[in-house]
């Protein structure tokens, strides 16, 4: 009888997960010398670099900054951020002569497709010597003198492992629990995570009422819990999602109202009391300002439509409340097969905001979305991904 024995293979840096942020850490690794492996456990890098951003992966935010993060510790993405701004990135992207445009509000997207951005971080990992396999099954990582990580390919040993697995979301593109599993292993705090960037569910009647909507589109300000945005709403078949709703759903918990200024730029009291001896319908007139099937459905939501003029003073107040402050309660979210991060992760407070290596183990470092660390909608997680990637590619 044969007996097959893998040897060992040593290295100085192991990177799991290979995408925005393992990449990026493992680049700034190699260029540093060091022999890095990243093993990806789907067939191929970058699932999520690819589809983002509409297919032209909306890369970084001119504007980034602590601001645009939720985390429990809102100044720990400050020092990353500093040292690997969204102009560093530019610099990458120009001497890979990739060119890109801005959309609105600093978001930056690539003029080709996010494949360039792919193509150029396989340009400079094969560059900086990195050693990328996919197809890899992390099947128990140890911790002696160094971390012994089994695998499909066969054992390695490390001094340096970097965790940049990702969180929760979009399974089919490979997400797992794989980092929330490492920080518990070696007893590290992490905080409960949830969906966010992900569209709303509405209670029945008022997923009824609106689902023959869905595809009308309205700009508005949503708020909730001190936050707001004034972007578009989207009504869909299942609620409601577009800019507005998933910046918003990363601040909101279960149970808690959303507030939406359907008139965001009026005083809808004013503008009732105006032309409340007319006599227009409600529905035709907040149609001058609402989509007309929109309004319509609104008004058979929350006041019937009748003339202007057939209102009570009382009745114009309540009216006007409901469109400048329209309180809706979510029934819930579309989870994780939807959401594009999952915001909590891996406690700031157990990691470096330097090096974001682990205070109590040394070696061990977690990078990207893993971390509680979240961004807004706009560019602001990858810009997360490369920063908190290049400060721990400059330690492990
Ligand atoms: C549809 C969609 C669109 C998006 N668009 C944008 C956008 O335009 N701009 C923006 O800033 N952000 C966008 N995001 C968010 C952004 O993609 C993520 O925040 C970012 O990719 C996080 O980088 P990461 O490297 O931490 O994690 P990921 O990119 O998720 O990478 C983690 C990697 O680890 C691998 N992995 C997981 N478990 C294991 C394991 N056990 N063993 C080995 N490998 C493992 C995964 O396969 C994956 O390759 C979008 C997200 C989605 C879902």
């Amino acid at each position: 009888m044969r007996c097959y024995a893998f040897t060992v293979r040593k290295t100085d840096v192991i990177v799991i997960g290979g995408g925005a942020a393992g990449l990026f850490c493992a680049i700034e690794a190699g260029k540093r010398g060091r022999k890095v492996v990243v093993l990806e456990h789907s067939e191929r890098i970058g699932k999520k670099i690819a589809i983002s951003g509409g297919g032209r992966c909306n890369f970084t935010n001119l504007y980034a900054s602590a601001e645009n993060f939720i985390s429990e510790n809102p100044h720990f993405c400050k020092s990353a951020l500093a040292r690997y701004t969204p102009h560093d990135f530019l610099m990458l992207l120009e001497k890979h002569s990739i060119g890109y445009h801005e959309k609105k509000l600093g978001q930056l997207f690539c003029n080709d497709g996010s494949k360039r951005i792919i193509d150029m971080l396989l340009t400079e990992c094969s560059e900086a010597g990195v050693e990328i396999l996919c197809e890899s099954d992390v099947r128990t990582v140890n911790r002696k003198d160094s971390f012994d990580v089994e695998t499909n390919h066969g054992p390695l040993a490390t001094p340096s492992l970097v965790i940049a697995t990702g969180g929760l979301s979009i399974p089919p593109l490979g997400a797992t629990d794989f980092g929330y599993r490492m920080a518990r292993q070696f007893c590290l705090a992490i905080r409960d995570p949830w969906p966010a960037l992900v569209p709303f569910t509405l209670p029945r009647q008022l997923q009824q009422e609106l689902a023959p909507l869905s595809g009308v589109s309205i700009d508005a300000i949503v708020s909730c819990e001190g936050y707001q945005f004034r972007e578009n709403i989207l009504i869909t078949h299942r609620g409601m999602s577009g800019p507005a709703i998933l910046q918003i759903s990363s601040y909101w918990r279960p149970g808690l109202p959303v507030t939406i200024n359907l008139l965001p730029d009026q005083d809808a009291l004013e503008l009732l009391r105006d032309q409340s001896n007319r006599e227009v319908t409600l529905a035709n007139f907040l149609s001058r300002f609402l989509s007309r099937r929109f309004a319509q459905a609104w008004c058979d939501l929350n006041a019937s439509s009748q003339p202007l003029k057939r209102y009570t003073h009382a009745q114009l107040v309540e009216i006007a409340e409901k469109l400048n402050r329209w309180k809706i309660i979510p029934s819930g979210t579309e989870g994780y097969k939807k959401a594009e991060v999952t915001a909590g992760g891996v406690s700031t407070s157990e990691l470096s905001s330097h090096t974001m290596e682990a205070k109590k183990i040394p070696g061990l470092h977690f990078i990207g979305e893993v971390v509680d660390v979240t961004g807004q909608l706009g560019g602001y997680n990858f810009q997360w991904a490369w920063a908190s990637g290049y400060a721990a590619g400059q330690y492990a």
